[in-house]
């Protein structure tokens, strides 16, 4: 395996932390040599608009591109395309590349992680889909004309999304999640009943607290969900959107730290030498998530994840402490959330529910921690400071939408 390619930086996975990384480095005047490594055929491109407008069919590929094919090569970051890291040796600073060997001097490990699969029999069957890169996306576009009814498993935002679009495509469509409320995971009671009202308002069959016993099978692919109850969802087409498992093996089998992805501290440093993670595959101190060891799935923070790299690389080291923000579109419904709703014990809610436009300020020891908006952009906004601040502002006045925050 002897090879002599070597970069001074060397970036794995091609996604939002990765490409934004090797731009950042850039950007930042670093001259060395940066080599930016992908498992995907693709340039890098955008992640979110795989379960909105372009499931849709409403935005094409090259318009998820984060940049034009020219931006690497004027920048000279070497691009290795359709190509996967299999093992990390981190005393030689050597990456295998299955049979080929590429040496580092620093490596970013950006791999964002695979979607988790169902355990039960028929996980894999024809049929089912998952929603994580293009080609995941373009497998299930292209069977969807033959396709009248769905099951979705996994009442979180990627399920919710495709729910919306599938519904908005006309198909029958029935989601089943295993606790007994949507988005239970990260966001609070009145978000979770607000979007249940919205999707069985628009005719989506919602199974809460349902587990999935199996996917049926019938001429080898899947008939539709089995629940552990024994009702049947039949569906012509199962997308399983349960969360991820970080993509860390390489680095773990290499020794790094971690045990829900890989741990990095607020530089992004793993525990070994010169080696740094970013992006949904590090577990990092939060202290918006009042301090927890915590993995973010986010653009926001895959992309300052990177630039904390960038600048730890080029002699302007700034510890990772960005405000936490996300969006979903499902839908009329733009959410936007600020902060981390983790540990609240109390919900305020601004506005009314009932017109498609409120907010929900959560609260934990009297402080504000977090906001979700729904079409409340202006909340959004100025929610931003009061997270930051940990505002203690009166519940009244954070309730009245006449009152600006
Ligand atoms: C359908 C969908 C919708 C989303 N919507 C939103 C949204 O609305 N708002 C939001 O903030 N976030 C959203 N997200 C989350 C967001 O896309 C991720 O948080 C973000 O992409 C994380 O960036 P990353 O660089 O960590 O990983 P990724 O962008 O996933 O990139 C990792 C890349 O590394 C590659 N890779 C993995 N292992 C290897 C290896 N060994 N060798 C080489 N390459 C490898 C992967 O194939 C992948 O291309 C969404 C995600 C999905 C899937």
């Amino acid at each position: 395996m002897a090879s002599s390619e070597a970069y001074d930086v060397v970036i794995v996975g091609a996604g939002h932390g990765g490409a934004a990384a090797a731009a950042a480095l850039r950007q930042r005047g670093f001259a060395g040599s940066v080599a930016l490594i992908g498992d995907e055929p693709d340039l890098p491109y955008e992640r979110p608009p795989l379960s909105k407008d372009y499931l849709l069919g409403e935005r094409a590929f090259e318009r998820m591109l984060i940049r034009p094919a020219a931006f690497w090569a004027e920048r000279a970051i070497t691009l290795r395309l359709g190509e996967r890291v299999e093992r990390v040796d981190a005393v030689a600073r050597r990456l295998d590349l299955g049979g080929r060997s590429i040496g580092y001097g620093s490596l970013i490990w950006a791999t964002g992680g695979a979607p988790r699969r169902l355990s039960c029999s028929g996980h894999d069957l024809a049929g089912v889909h998952m929603v994580r890169t293009r080609a995941d996306v373009d497998r299930l576009i292209g069977e969807l004309p033959r396709v009248d009814t769905v099951a979705i498993v996994g009442g979180g935002y990627i399920g919710l999304e495709a729910a919306a679009v599938l519904r908005t495509c006309g198909k029958q469509v029935t989601l089943v999640e295993q606790q007994d409320r949507l988005l239970a995971r990260v966001a609070g009671t009145t978000l979770s009943h607000f979007y249940a009202k919205a999707h069985r308002a628009r005719g989506v069959t919602l199974r809460l607290g349902a587990e999935v016993a199996c996917i049926e099978e019938r001429d080898g692919a899947s008939a539709g969900v089995r629940l552990a109850d024994g009702a049947m969802l039949t569906a012509q087409m199962v997308i399983v959107g349960i969360g991820i498992v970080p993509a860390v093996a390489p680095l773990r089998d290499a020794g790094a730290a971690g045990d829900n992805g890989v741990t990095v501290d607020a530089y992004c440093r793993t525990s070994l030498p010169h080696v740094y993670a970013i992006g949904d595959c590090a577990a990092h101190i939060n202290r918006f998530a009042d301090g927890a060891l915590i993995r973010l799935e986010s653009v926001q923070n895959a992309t300052d994840q990177a630039t904390i790299v960038a600048r730890h690389l080029t002699g302007a080291p700034e510890p990772y402490d960005a405000v936490p923000w996300f969006w979903s579109h499902q839908y009329d419904l733009k959410l936007q959330t600020v902060g981390l709703a983790i540990g609240h014990d109390e919900e305020i809610v601004r506005g009314d529910p009932a017109t498609g436009r409120f907010s929900v300020i959560y609260r934990r020891t009297g402080r504000v921690i977090a906001l979700d908006c729904v079409n409340a952009a202006r909340d959004f906004v100025k929610g931003r400071a009061l997270v930051l601040a940990g505002a203690t502002t009166d519940a009244d006045t954070l309730r009245d939408p006449s009152v600006a925050l």
